[in-house]
């Protein structure tokens, strides 16, 4: 059966600043989404990570269909008359252009969607980021399709022997999408000179190679600044992976986000602290608003949902974030300085470059070396071997 999972989440106003939404607006877009089972949808999953709301739906639909993105992006919009109404933060941040044109990609939410021929056990892997860009998972990724260090299928299971295609797309290209297709491992070096720079490279898509029409990863990759024009949140990448068998099995991709890899988002969206993986439905952290990520289980039949497992919900998790959040106090105790404030090429959309625009003015230029303050040598010889005045 020839299935789509389609994820769309925005953030559309949050409880007392960035936090989480309402139990009211989760419940406007729970409702009309589920309304929507056995029509438009096979099935549907509402959740919130952060201040985001993710809507989870499978479909016979196809990926881009105008009648799902259409269905989320109302959804998303009653839920901000009630954000509005309940006067939450932010409402309707991700909501950026007033009229829906058949695709939400382009008007603020993220979405991800994979159309794919269901296997007999279908197990898929939601992944719901807030608080970080859609390179966020870069790392966890090429670790988890790229590395035998960390993904020993890639050596063991025949299906993974011959690695896996990356898709990546540059972030700060804004006239159509610009894409590269990279096969690991033979261009992994390539692969990892490009995701290393989290804040303009993302994967997109990842496929198998030995099964040419087998997908198994798909990232909302919208970057809201360049729809916007200036920095109005951060995008807060959904992601679907498909797992096991001829991908990745469930668990391989565990130590590849227990890593924590301190990627850029934060708070004002301006900051590098590392991704925590979180379970479903965590508020955003009053610490800073450290990246997280959460990850949900689900088995597919015939496009129904089993599930959600709150895949980084079980004990070993607790000790991981423990890690990360020393690693996050460690890098907040350096401020403004960088690596912790992001570079300025990331900040151009912000507040800085009016202040740093007014500085202008005062700035001089200094002539053959010149400086503003030179003194003579007989100024030099009265300092030093002068009569102290005092
Ligand atoms: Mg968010």
């Amino acid at each position: 059966m020839r299935v789509t999972v389609s994820v769309i989440k925005a953030d559309i106003g949050g409880v007392g600043g960035h936090t989480q939404p309402s139990a009211e607006t989760l419940a406007v877009v729970r409702e009309r989404v589920t309304h929507e089972r056995g029509r438009l949808l096979i099935d549907a999953f509402v959740c919130n990570t952060g201040d985001d709301i993710a809507i989870i739906m499978s479909h016979v639909k196809g990926t881009d269909n105008p009648d799902i993105h259409q269905l989320a992006w109302e959804a998303f919009l009653s839920a901000t008359d009630k954000a509005k109404a309940q006067g939450l933060y932010g409402a309707g941040q991700d909501l950026l252009k007033e009229a829906f044109s058949g695709n939400v990609r382009g008007l603020g939410p993220g979405s991800a969607e994979i159309e794919l021929d269901e296997r007999p056990s279908e197990a898929l892997m939601v992944l719901l980021g807030d608080k970080c860009g859609p390179g966020a998972f870069n790392l966890p990724l090429y670790l988890a399709f790229a590395d035998p260090m960390y993904s020993p299928g890639l050596m063991l299971s025949e299906g993974l022997h011959d690695g896996f295609t990356f898709h990546i797309m540059d972030m700060d290209h804004i006239e159509g999408d610009r894409v590269i297709v990279l096969d690991a491992p033979e261009r992994l070096y390539d692969i990892a000179a490009l995701l290393r720079d989290t804040n303009r490279y993302a994967v997109e898509a990842i496929w198998s190679r030995q099964y040419a029409s087998e997908q198994a990863v798909a990232v909302g990759t919208t970057r809201l600044r360049n729809i916007a024009g200036r920095y109005v949140g951060k995008d807060d990448p959904p992601a679907v992976v498909r797992v096991q068998k001829i991908f990745p099995a469930t668990e391989e991709f565990g130590p590849a986000f227990a890593v924590g890899p301190f990627v850029g988002g934060d708070t004002r969206g301006s900051h590098n602290l590392p991704l925590m993986p979180v379970p479903m439905n965590t508020t955003a952290s009053t610490f800073f608003c450290v990246p997280m990520v959460s990850a949900l289980g689900f088995s597919m039949h015939e496009g129904k949902f089993t599930g959600p497992v709150d895949l980084f919900a079980d004990p070993f998790w607790s000790r991981v974030r423990e890690r990360t959040v020393e690693k996050a106090i460690e890098m907040r105790r350096q401020g403004f300085f960088e690596p912790a404030m992001l570079p300025m090429s990331e900040l151009e959309y912000g507040g800085i470059v009016s202040r740093l625009s007014r500085l202008d003015a005062q700035w001089t230029i200094r002539s053959n070396g010149a400086r503003a303050h030179d003194v003579s040598p007989s100024e030099v010889e009265a300092v030093v071997h002068g009569d102290d005045p005092d």
